[in-house]
């Protein structure tokens, strides 16, 4: 049974281990039951789903994992982890630890392997210092997902779910609203981790989508005018654009592309929607040297 989401048990597992925080992991374990329930429940994980799990840490929730899904990977940095690993998953016999970083780990040929190439799910408590690379690397790399469950930081939630004209509207809102639909679960205040982070985190679940909510021909040119678009936030999307040595298109056809689709050439890349980039980055590719 799942005994970890529990300060005491949590603290004498360390102990018995005789574990030492690695600040540069991002090691921030949670040891709330009650949202360690939330987040099993949001994932809608069942007997019939393949389950990847980012940073186990001592297991805590890799245990509810292992009861509700049919198999679960855990791929794990701190080797320093995986004896402790190995004691408290030792009642499972459907789970296989994997001592990696998940950036490194060719996640397609897992869900190939596992399960037959067919949806799976990832549910984590995710390591905070590189949150990003993880979901795009995800998404890119287009391994068939079901949905990405996991606790990001509050911030970071924040950016993946608003739309054109707020503050947080960047580059990563439109990268998770083009492959999948955000819905926040709930907010987590630093006091359900050990030890605690200085920010308050949120968890959040992207339902990946079957087909982008956008047509488009060319979906790496769109992310390269998307990421052109916001790397100098201050600027015009024209400048931006053409300050992108990743879009060969001249100054000219950048600003009679902008005119052509009726918007005034100081327009600034945070007021266009998913379906306007589509649309610019369609006719942009035409106009490529
Ligand atoms: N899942 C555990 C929990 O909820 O208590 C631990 C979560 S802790 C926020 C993040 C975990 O990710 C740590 O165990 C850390 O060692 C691991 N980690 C950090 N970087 C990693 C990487 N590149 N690849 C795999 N695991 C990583």
């Amino acid at each position: 049974m799942a005994y970890l989401g529990n300060p005491t048990r949590t603290m004498a597992v360390l102990e018995k281990h005789g574990f030492r925080f690695q600040k540069k992991y991002g090691q921030n374990f949670l040891i709330d039951a009650h949202i360690l329930e939330k987040i099993i429940d949001a994932a809608e994980i069942t007997k019939d789903d393949f389950v990847l799990e980012i940073g186990p840490g001592i297991g805590t929730m890799t245990q509810y994992l292992c009861e509700a899904a049919k198999e679960v990977m855990a791929v794990e940095i701190d080797s320093n982890l995986i004896p402790v690993l190995q004691d408290t998953l030792s009642e499972y016999d459907n789970v296989t630890v994997l001592n990696e970083d998940i950036l490194k780990v060719d996640i397609s040929r897992i869900a190939e392997e596992k399960n037959h190439g067919k949806p799976i799910k990832v549910v984590a408590n995710l390591p905070y210092y590189i949150t990003t690379p993880i979901i795009m690397g995800l998404f890119e790399s287009h391994v068939p997902l079901a949905s990405i469950t996991v606790m990001v930081q509050k911030e970071v939630a924040d950016r993946m779910q608003v739309g054109p004209g707020t503050k947080d509207y960047g580059a990563l809102s439109l990268a998770v609203q083009f492959y999948a639909e955000p819905e926040e679960v709930c907010v987590v205040p630093p006091t359900c981790f050990v030890p605690q982070p200085k920010v308050s985190s949120s968890v959040i679940r992207l339902t990946c989508h079957e087909k982008p909510p956008v047509e488009i021909t060319d979906e790496a040119f769109l992310f390269k005018v998307i990421r052109a678009s916001f790397n100098q936030r201050r600027k015009t999307l024209a400048n931006g654009l053409n300050n992108a040595p990743t879009i060969p298109v001249s100054r000219e056809d950048i600003v009679a592309t902008l005119e052509q689709l009726g918007y005034n050439p100081s327009v600034r890349g945070e007021t266009l929607s998913l379906q306007e980039f589509a649309q610019l980055s369609e006719t942009l590719k035409k106009k490529v040297k």
